[in-house]
């Protein structure tokens, strides 16, 4: 799943209380800080752009690489000082999964910490502020709990925008190698269709024209159908692709193992979900495929790829690749070098393994020197930077579909999606955002398009 810039929750401020969110990591955890919002919202809490002088902050971390507890305790440094300066008013909170596997080390270093929740605690949060003012000692929800939060959550009480994440399937059971997930968001859970078709048309009506279906396996998803029986992701989307007013669809992040006959049909009969598709292969050698534990080899990802575009021609892919998980030897390395000449991606994302304390990799033998793994990585970034530049320059002088979602940086500009998630800047009047339409692509930037609406050049 793409990672986000850190990013800041903010609504209209007539505060009675002021809380301010900080966000880091995916998309899920973009969504999650939404709904932690709403649960406080009754409780008289409204949105602040900045944490100086809050009466609370949320600190909603990432775990899944990196020196993720590091750059927590350096954050936390900083608010414990604006804590300070409200005579320790400020409820200070650490949630996402950060929180889930480091709870009690977050407590023990930063005793100011008032509250610690994992992420599947947070509709509990007006208890935790409760008891947490009340008692003045701090708080720890890292548990399961048995009782699913959606149950729990509030409706969604601001609007996301033009487009909207909207979570469908928590936790993994898959259990790869080198990855955190299992451990901090736990076991597989799918939402039931008829609770995400209601946020869905909640969400279309104040405004959102395309919805993103989140889940950390989002096309493991399985969930209880209207019917009384199961559907999967495949008959989920045609339902979605019914509701009036939503023009656009997609999913993140998927699978390999988990794209059925169902799904891909889907990509072949519905107009509205994006031709571009998000299917992390993580390497392109099968003797280290097996090494992570992904139950499937490079050939397999190959032809699951002719099969989705030959569903629907015009699909482009984005993926995932980790270089230097332990044993990748040079030949392990230009196998994945081949796999992503063979497939051709318009957009990738590409880390260095970082070992996770607690996950088998961790501790195997074959450790990558880290000299070694920067120079594959940049290999590897060289090799996908140059797709995606062959990609977007291909787009130059095609008509594309562009959804609008708000106001570009310069004065008069409009700025919006292509189906492919390229942003594309026009100038035209912001009473666009919110539709979609034909832009004549003239112009390729390194990370952005631009262009003319079609009707202006034929009228001109
Ligand atoms: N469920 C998705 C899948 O199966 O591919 C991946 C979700 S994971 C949250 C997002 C990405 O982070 C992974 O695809 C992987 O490339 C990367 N990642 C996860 N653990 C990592 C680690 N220990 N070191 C480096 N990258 C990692
Ligand atoms: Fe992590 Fe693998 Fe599950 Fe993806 S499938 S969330 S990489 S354990």
């Amino acid at each position: 799943m793409n990672e986000t810039q850190p990013a800041v929750t903010s609504h209209e401020a007539t505060p009675r209380k002021r809380l301010h969110v900080i966000t880091w990591g995916c998309q899920m955890n973009v969504y999650d800080s939404g709904r932690m919002s709403d649960v406080l919202a009754p409780l008289g809490y409204t949105a602040a752009d900045t944490p100086e002088g809050a009466d609370m902050v949320i600190l909603n971390t990432c775990h899944i690489r990196d020196k993720a507890a590091e750059k927590v305790f350096s954050e936390l440094g900083r608010l414990r000082r604006l804590k300070e300066a409200t005579g320790g008013h400020m409820i200070l909170a650490v949630a996402g999964c950060v929180a889930q596997a480091e709870g009690r080390e977050i407590l023990a270093r930063a005793p100011y910490v008032d509250i610690v929740l994992g992420p599947q605690t947070y509709h509990r949060l007006p208890e935790m502020v409760a008891r947490a003012s009340r008692a003045g000692g701090a708080v720890i929800e890292t548990d399961f709990p048995a009782e699913d939060k959606f149950d729990h959550l509030p409706e969604q009480a601001t609007p996301q925008g033009v487009t909207a994440f909207l979570t469908v399937q928590e936790g993994c059971d898959k259990f790869c190698s080198f990855c955190v997930v299992p451990y901090t968001r736990g076991a597989e859970q799918s939402r039931p269709a008829a609770a995400i078709l209601a946020e869905a048309q909640r969400l279309i009506a104040r405004g959102s024209r395309e919805i993103t279906l989140l889940g950390q396996n989002v096309n493991a998803w399985h969930g209880a159908a209207p019917d009384g029986g199961t559907w999967g992701l495949g008959t989920l989307l045609r339902a979605m692709a019914s509701l009036p007013g939503l023009l656009r669809l997609r999913y993140a992040t998927s699978h390999p193992r988990d794209m059925d006959v169902a799904l891909i049909e889907a990509h072949r009969d519905l107009p509205g979900l994006m031709p571009f598709l998000h299917l992390p292969v993580q390497s392109g050698s099968d003797r280290i495929l097996t090494a992570m534990n992904r139950k499937h080899t490079a050939d397999d990802y190959l032809r699951l790829v002719d099969r989705l575009r030959s569903a629907r021609p015009d699909l482009a892919l984005s993926s995932d690749f980790i270089v230097g998980h332990p044993g990748e030897t040079d030949a392990d390395f230009a196998a994945t070098l081949a796999l992503v000449r063979s497939v051709g991606f318009a957009q990738a994302y590409s880390f260095k393994y970082s070992p996770r304390p607690g996950t088998p990799a961790a501790g195997a033998p074959g450790q990558v020197p880290e000299v070694e793994k920067s120079r594959r990585l940049q290999a590897l970034q060289g090799l996908l930077r140059g797709q995606q530049d062959r990609f977007n320059a291909a787009c130059n002088g095609t008509v594309m579909d562009v959804l609008f979602t708000g106001r570009g940086r310069h004065p008069g500009q409009i700025v919006g999606r292509s189906q492919y998630l390229q942003p594309i800047h026009i100038t035209e009047s912001a009473s666009l955002i919110g539709e979609e339409r034909a832009v004549r692509i003239r112009d390729v930037h390194p990370n952005s398009l631009s262009g003319t609406l079609v009707q202006e050049r034929l009228s001109a």
